[in-house]
């Protein structure tokens, strides 16, 4: 599997991301009180949560999702 997590620049708005199990990642965006996620490998996410929960959701998702992330193109 080819790693460019590391280089790849982040989308905008994205304050954090996890790398889940199958190499895909949940973002997380925005902060403060209207903290989101979203996962790139399944339609998980969701958005206006408190920062520290909504990393707690990301992280959590993060750990068990399987989805692979779609190609870029
Ligand atoms: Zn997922």
């Amino acid at each position: 599997m080819q790693n460019t997590h590391a280089t790849e620049p982040w989308p905008e708005g994205v304050i954090a991301r996890y790398l889940t199990l199958a190499g895909a990642t949940v973002d997380v965006t925005g902060g403060g009180d209207s903290t989101g996620y979203r996962c790139t490998g399944c339609p998980y996410g969701s958005g206006q949560w408190r920062e520290d929960i909504a990393h707690g959701h990301a992280q959590g998702h993060a750990e068990t999702c399987r989805g692979l992330p779609r190609p870029t193109q």
